[in-house]
């Protein structure tokens, strides 16, 4: 399965993928994820990351086109990947193309989660992520048996520092700019596949999988 989850941010596209990665054996390949290890790093490409993330923009094209197209070489792969939060503009897809072109490969499908605004918001603002092993929660609709602390590591939940409410709004604008138009696009190619992304984590998961063709 070579796919790509596309939706604003909150919409539920890094769940998802985590549990698509373990159910299909493919790798999930997060943007978000790669760039703020880059921070963490204190790497050039981190450096210059930072400000952006922090700000809610995006990150240059070049950069991130750069490290997915290095990570889609990886032996992994071979099977397929979930792309996410990648592509997020026109530009980006249009170098995804390039690249799988050249590595003599095609998308399956494209997975658009469909949430709206006000839930996106209440989503991102209750975020939670473990400062260990990355596994993320929800104060409300996902929340860890213990409150702070990770399931599955005994790990400290920390708040992403985009994801307060100034930032989520610039981010929201910046989707509906930037990376909304790739649903049109994909349609164009006749590979979208429209998830009501409003239901509970396991119903979309469900959704998602018979979409694709995968479900019981
Ligand atoms: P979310 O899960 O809320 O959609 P991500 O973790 O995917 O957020 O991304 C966090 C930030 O990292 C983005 O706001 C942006 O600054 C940067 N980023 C991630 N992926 C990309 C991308 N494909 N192109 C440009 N910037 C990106
Ligand atoms: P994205 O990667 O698109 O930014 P996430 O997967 O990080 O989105 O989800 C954002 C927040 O919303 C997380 O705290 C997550 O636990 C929660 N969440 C994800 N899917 C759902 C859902 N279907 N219903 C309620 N909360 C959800
Ligand atoms: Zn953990």
């Amino acid at each position: 399965m070579k796919m790509i989850l596309l939706g604003p941010p909150g919409s539920g596209k890094g769940t998802q993928a985590k549990m698509l990665s373990e159910r299909l054996g493919v790798p999930q390949i997060s943007t978000g994820d790669m760039l703020r290890a880059a921070v963490k790093e204190g790497t050039p490409m981190g450096l210059k990351a930072k400000a952006k993330m922090e700000a809610g923009g995006l990150v240059p094209d070049e950069v991130v086109v750069g490290i997915v197209k290095e990570r889609l070489l990886k032996p992994d792969c071979d099977k397929g990947f979930i792309l996410d939060g990648f592509p997020r503009t026109l530009a980006q897809a249009d170098a995804l193309k390039g690249t799988l072109s050249e590595l003599n490969k095609q998308l399956d499908a494209v997975v658009s989660l469909e949430v709206d605004d006000d839930a996106v918001v209440g989503r991102i603002a209750g975020r939670r992520t473990c400062r260990d092993c990355g596994k993320m929660y929800h104060v409300e609709f996902d929340a860890p048996a213990v409150e702070n602390k990770c399931d599955k590591c005994g790990g400290e939940l920390f708040q992403r520092s985009d994801d307060q409410e100034e930032t989520i709004r610039k981010r929201l604008e910046v989707y509906a700019e930037q990376t909304a138009p790739l649903i049109a696009y994909y349609k164009n190619d006749g590979i979208l596949r429209d998830v009501d992304g409003m239901q509970n984590i396991s119903a979309v998961q469900e959704r998602i999988l018979s979409e694709l063709g995968c479900g019981q």
